[in-house]
């Protein structure tokens, strides 16, 4: 399926609301990300947020090198969209393969016997 140009960031906000990622992923394979420096703004106070890497634990399987933003005037907490998507994608990758998949094939591309 192909995917729509937005406007807006509510107008893609809204888009993804009533629709899955699993019909696009081949989509986002091919979507480059911009940096908008508006996006390390904090949505709370409107101070500039600290960039810092976290790595996330989803369904078992770590996800290094998360990038999130962090106030240091009110502490508010929120994750780069980048992010969001990359997470959004293993997730839906897991519920497809498994986790047992996931891992083995992560294993035979790091022994260069998969792709
Ligand atoms: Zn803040």
């Amino acid at each position: 399926m192909k995917l729509p140009e937005f406007k807006s960031e509510e107008e893609e906000a809204e888009f993804w609301d009533t629709r899955s990622l699993t019909d696009y992923l081949d989509e986002l394979e091919e979507v480059t990300l911009e940096w908008s420096p508006e996006k390390d703004t904090c949505p709370g106070c409107g101070g500039q947020m600290n960039e810092n890497f976290i790595d996330v634990q989803l369904n078992g399987l770590l996800i290094p090198h998360i990038l999130q933003y962090q106030c240091p005037t009110c502490s508010t907490i929120k994750i780069s969209e980048d992010a969001l998507l990359r997470v959004n994608r293993i997730d839906t990758m897991i519920k497809q393969y498994g986790l047992a998949g996931m891992i083995l094939q992560k294993m035979m591309v790091e022994q260069g016997i998969g792709k």
